[in-house]
């Protein structure tokens, strides 16, 4: 068996840490590029979302490099998440590409299914060993989760331009090299040690939080490069969602104590948005309250063209942004959005915080 799963930022790194640590083989695709984009838009139904075009370029490239069988996670409505699985396999299956699919469901609602895959996947290995790796993927995401905000703060502030992206591709592949627990915690130093190495210089930055869809706040080709291009034009950012407080709160069910939980920003909806609404729109409402209490000075609201739980989030922003005195920016992304159009978006967003905090005497 040959695994392969669809790349969302740098869930790789976890994901082939947690499978190769139980002796099972892992194919990792190139990371999300055009021809993968290409790939799945040709093939998919044009009205779905991103993640499942790009989900689909993954596998047809990591069937090309052997792969055979697809783990992928599974969810339950209201959004079409929940049969993107089946329908991306029927997709492959017709296009000649014969793979395993093992869905992987969420265990609040389907816990004996969730751990029949597991074990389906991870053959002889113990529950105990099972454990082990399940700890040694979520402690690496952790640690690159650290690493990122890291480079959020470094980069509006650092002295060579580059140098911060340098720094984190290199901290990143030092995680990603460690095969035990040894080397992880040499690991962490190195790469820490590696950030640390970036050089800055004093000047004020803005602060933008960027909330909304998961897959299009991890995946930074999907979201072009969103927070690399925030950090050059001296903004310090934050996201609504990193990796291991998604896997604390909907793997762990919140047993991991001291992290942040989307929770939080559930109730911080409470007045705008009260119940769920699939996805993650009911989470991009309450952050973008939560990041106003926060003192930040701005929000962008990513989503994919066609993504339901956050259209309705985009909806009520307005009235968040004026209730609370956030500005808020939506950015929709999809096969056809341009780094150029993005860029001047952008330009004139944080033209416009920069404005308004000078014109309050907090920004020199
Ligand atoms: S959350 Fe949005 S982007 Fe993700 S599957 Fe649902 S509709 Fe598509």
């Amino acid at each position: 068996m040959r695994v392969t799963f669809p790349h969302m930022g740098n869930l790789w790194i976890s994901l082939k840490a947690m499978l190769t640590y139980l002796g099972v083989q892992v194919i990792v695709p190139p990371p999300c590029n055009k021809q993968a984009l290409q790939a799945g838009a040709k093939w998919a139904p044009e009205f779905a979302c991103l993640p499942l075009k790009l989900n689909l370029g993954n596998f047809i490239q990591a069937r090309e490099m052997g792969a055979d069988t697809i783990v992928m996670a599974g969810g339950c409505g209201p959004c079409r998440f929940g049969y993107y699985a089946q329908v991306e396999h029927v997709i492959l299956h017709d296009l000649g590409y014969n793979y395993q699919l093992v869905v992987m469901e969420p265990p609040e609602k389907h816990i004996g299914e969730l751990l029949q895959r597991i074990k389906y996947i991870t053959g002889q290995n113990s529950w105990w060993q099972v454990m082990q790796g399940i700890r040694f993927g979520f402690r690496k995401a952790c640690l690159v989760d650290q690493l990122e905000k890291r480079a959020f703060y470094l980069r509006p502030r650092e002295k060579r331009s580059g140098s911060t992206d340098k720094a984190l591709q290199e901290a990143l592949a030092t995680v990603d090299a460690a095969s035990n627990w040894r080397e992880l915690e040499q690991a962490k130093h190195q790469a820490m040690q590696r950030l640390d190495e970036v050089k800055t210089v004093q000047r004020p930055v803005l602060r933008v939080a960027l909330i909304g869809e998961i897959y299009t706040l991890l995946e930074p080709f999907a979201n072009l490069e969103l927070e690399k291009r925030l950090g050059e034009m001296g903004v310090e950012v934050d996201r609504s969602i990193y990796l291991s407080e998604w896997i604390n709160d909907h793997l762990f069910l919140g047993l991991v104590r001291g992290m942040r939980s989307s929770k939080a920003f559930s109730q911080a909806a409470a007045p705008y948005l009260a119940h769920f609404v699939g996805g993650h729109g009911q989470e991009s409402v309450g952050s973008a309250v939560y990041y106003a209490r926060q003192g930040y000075d701005g929000a962008i609201h990513v989503l994919p063209f066609t993504c339901m739980p956050e259209i309705v989030a985009m909806g009520i922003l307005p009235r968040v942004s004026q209730g609370t005195g956030l500005p808020v920016m939506s950015l929709i992304v999809d096969e056809h959005s341009g780094a150029a159009g993005v860029q001047t978006r952008l330009e004139a967003f944080v033209d416009l915080l920069a404005r308004q905090k000078r014109h309050k005497g907090a920004f020199a």
